[in-house]
C-alpha cells in the first residue's frame, strides 16, 4: 500500500499538468453524451483550455499579490536567471506547498460547477458545458493530490491563505542566494 501511494506520489508530481489535460479530454469525451452532435475536436479543445487555466493563478500570485513570498522570489531567480528547467523541477516540487493561490477554494468548485449545470441544463451550450466540467475537474484533481500527498485537504480550500509555505521549500541547485530566501510576508 505504502509503496502504491509513493508510486501514485511521484507520478503525480512528474505528470501534473498532462494530467490536467487528460482530464480535459475526457471531460470532452464525457460531454458527447450530453450533446453528441457537437464537433469532438471543439470540445477537446474548451476541455483542456478549462483545464488548464485555474492554474493562471499561479502567474498571478507569483508576480501580483504574493510576489513577495519566497515561493514566488525562487521562481523570479530562476525566471531572471534563464534557468528555466530548474524553475520547472522547482514548481513541480513544490507548487502543493503553496496555500495562497485565492482561487482555489471551495467556493470556486462549486461556482465551477454549477456554471457546468446551468450551460449544460439550462442553456444548452455544449462548448461552455464541457469548459465548466473540465475546470471543476481541475480543482478535484488538485483536492485529490492534496489527499495524497498530505492526508487532508491544504487550508488554501477553506479559505486559509499563506504567503509561507507549509513546509522549507526544496531548491534544485544551482541554489538560489541567501538573499532571496529571506523573504517572507
Ligand atoms: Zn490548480
Amino acid at each position: 500500500m505504502r509503496r502504491a501511494v509513493r508510486y501514485l506520489r511521484q507520478k503525480s508530481e512528474a505528470y501534473h499538468t498532462t494530467i490536467h489535460i487528460l482530464l480535459g479530454i475526457i471531460c470532452a469525451y464525457f460531454t458527447t453524451s450530453f450533446f453528441p452532435d457537437a464537433p469532438l475536436g471543439w470540445l477537446i479543445f474548451y476541455g483542456i483550455l478549462g483545464s488548464l487555466l485555474p492554474d493562471l493563478d499561479h502567474a498571478l500570485f507569483i508576480f501580483f499579490y504574493g510576489r513577495k513570498s519566497e515561493y514566488s522570489q525562487i521562481v523570479k531567480y530562476f525566471l531572471k536567471n534563464k534557468k528555466i528547467r530548474f524553475m520547472i523541477s522547482f514548481m513541480k516540487k513544490n507548487h502543493k506547498h503553496n496555500t495562497g493561490l485565492y482561487s482555489h477554494n471551495i467556493l470556486s468548485v462549486f461556482m465551477a460547477a454549477a456554471a457546468f449545470w446551468y450551460f449544460e441544463v439550462v442553456r444548452d451550450r455544449p462548448s461552455l458545458t464541457v469548459f465548466f466540467l473540465a475546470w471543476t475537474f481541475h480543482y478535484l484533481f488538485d483536492l485529490a493530490e492534496d489527499l495524497l500527498f498530505f492526508k487532508r485537504v491544504n487550508p488554501n480550500w477553506y479559505f486559509k491563505f499563506s504567503k509561507t509555505p507549509k513546509r522549507p521549500l526544496s531548491v534544485a541547485p544551482p541554489d538560489v542566494p541567501s538573499k532571496t530566501r529571506s523573504t517572507p510576508e
